[in-house]
């Protein structure tokens, strides 16, 4: 087997790994001014794609350009996160160098798209492919991928704790090879029912201050997530931007989601923003939680509720997930101010920042790979891959990390 590393390694976003020149495993985007894309341009026999997050599926439009058709191998989830993503990038972008693909190339997608549950092997390109619940994200997948002759699992991203929207990844199918990714590869997690209780606390304060919360999120899976937690811990919130219509689209796979009935609860505990009429400005005026996309403040509805609460010492922002480095939410973070539609505006609000992780961590990484002592392992997805997997190989694995436009055969 020879497996191509088209990006994704050595770095996190544009994940694409071209296995037997035919078969692709994930076609994203590296997020970025301008975004960056994979390197070479494939034409695959068929495409696996493991979860519906930007940096593993935004680009797979641009593979059905001219005559091209391979079919699109994914869970139905997946499929639907998809394809929110591609009609949000070409409503934001389209025409321009950030959108590598048309409307018509979208409307392909629906076209070639395979649905799989877990656990049921299929024919993709002459391999035999079968997709593993991951833990991550609903729908999302470890990849098993079998061409006669070798076994190569594609960890993709994953956790090995549970969380309330999804369960703990927990296959470990036999294989001969393993790509894994290492976002968290020196980071130890807190708890999570020890975060979820300071976040609760925290919110609650706030409210009984008088104040509001500004709750920045990620759309998928993360908003479900703080959803969930609200519900738990009898905190009644709004919820605005994408983080809308994927609560939605999550409830009707329930089988993807950990406990569906959860869920329902904590939808019906938030009021959904349709943001008619100034509706915002008159919720951020209330004493509140407002849990709404983007997650890094780059976008969404945040740009209108940060600057309505910004002013206010007793307000709140509570972000809830990792802040890449140049956007908004990480310079709010670091420097107490942030970039809004243009305009740097300093920030009286308190900010906090919670670990609300759906990565592994390093203890995570290394107790499934603890499954695969005896098989190479290739380590991409992260920020210090050839760290990571010097590490590994002092503790007696067989480790490496392809850098992009690496082959490497099995
Ligand atoms: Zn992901």
């Amino acid at each position: 087997m020879d497996v191509r590393f088209l990006g994704g390694a050595r770095e996190v976003g544009r994940s694409a790994i071209l296995v037997n020149g035919s078969l692709l495993l994930d076609y994203g985007t590296l997020t970025g001014n301008p975004p960056q894309f994979p390197v070479e341009t494939p034409e695959p026999e068929a495409v696996v794609a493991s979860h519906g997050h930007l940096d593993h599926v935004g680009a797979i439009p641009s593979l059905l350009s001219g005559d091209r058709r391979p079919p699109i191998h994914w869970t139905p989830p997946t499929r639907e996160l998809a394809l929110t993503l591609a009609r949000d990038t070409l409503r934001l972008h389209g025409g321009t160098y950030d959108c590598p693909f048309t409307e018509e190339e979208v409307r392909r997608v629906t076209q070639v798209s395979e649905t799989h549950g877990y656990g049921e092997s299929f024919e993709a390109a002459g391999h035999e492919v079968t997709l593993f619940d991951a833990g991550h994200i609903p729908g999302s997948a470890h990849v098993l991928v079998d061409d006669g002759d070798t076994r190569l699992l594609y960890t993709a991203d994953f956790h090995t704790d549970d969380q309330r929207l999804v369960s703990a990844s927990t296959a470990r199918p036999d294989a001969d090879a393993v790509i894994c990714e290492s976002t968290y590869s020196d980071v130890e997690h807190e708890a999570r029912a020890a975060i979820e209780r300071r976040f609760a606390e925290s919110l609650r304060a706030t409210v009984w201050e008088g104040g509001t919360v500004v709750v920045p999120a990620f759309a998928i899976g993360r908003t479900q997530e703080i959803l969930l937690v609200c519900e738990a811990n009898d905190i009644d919130c709004y919820v605005d931007g994408m983080g809308k219509g994927v609560t939605e689209m999550l409830r009707r796979h329930p089988e993807f989601v950990r406990d569906a009935d959860a869920l329902r609860r904590a939808k019906s505990n938030a009021r959904f923003v349709d943001g008619r009429d100034g509706q915002r400005k008159r919720i951020a005026d209330q004493n509140t939680v407002i849990v709404t996309t983007s997650g890094m403040l780059s976008g969404g509805p945040a740009m209108t509720y940060v600057p309505a609460i910004r002013a206010n010492p007793t307000n709140k922002i509570a972000l809830t997930g990792y802040q890449v480095e140049g956007t908004p939410g990480r310079d709010l973070l670091e420097r107490g101010r942030a970039e809004i539609d243009g305009r740097v505006m300093p920030i009286s609000a308190r900010v906090e920042w919670y670990d609300f992780s759906a990565h592994a961590d390093r203890e995570g990484l290394l107790k499934l790979l603890s499954e695969y002592r005896d098989v190479p392992v290739f380590v991409n997805h992260g920020d210090r891959c050839e760290a990571f997997a010097a590490e590994l190989n002092g503790e007696g694995y067989r480790a490496s990390a392809p850098a992009v436009g690496e082959t490497v055969e099995i």
